[in-house]
């Protein structure tokens, strides 16, 4: 895993909400908030507002504090 700024350009990148991590799209979950409720966008169907998260445990269970900060905005 290289962790630099400007790795490989031509690809889509996202940002992990969590661990602010820069990866390519498809290493990420999307995810939208639905009524203060975290839904995965599994199908990439929702047309709300997405955000990604790192398709890992580590990321994925620190979402739960991060939605109770994000309601509070
Ligand atoms: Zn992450």
């Amino acid at each position: 895993m290289v962790n630099k700024n400007s790795h490989a350009d031509h690809l889509p990148e996202r940002t992990c909400v969590i661990c602010r991590k820069k990866m390519e799209k498809e290493a990420l979950i999307r995810f939208v908030v639905l009524d203060n409720e975290i839904v995965f966008d599994l199908q990439k169907k929702i047309a709300s507002r997405g955000f990604y998260v790192c398709n890992n445990n580590l990321c994925v269970e620190k979402l739960d504090k991060w939605i109770r900060k994000h309601k509070k905005q």
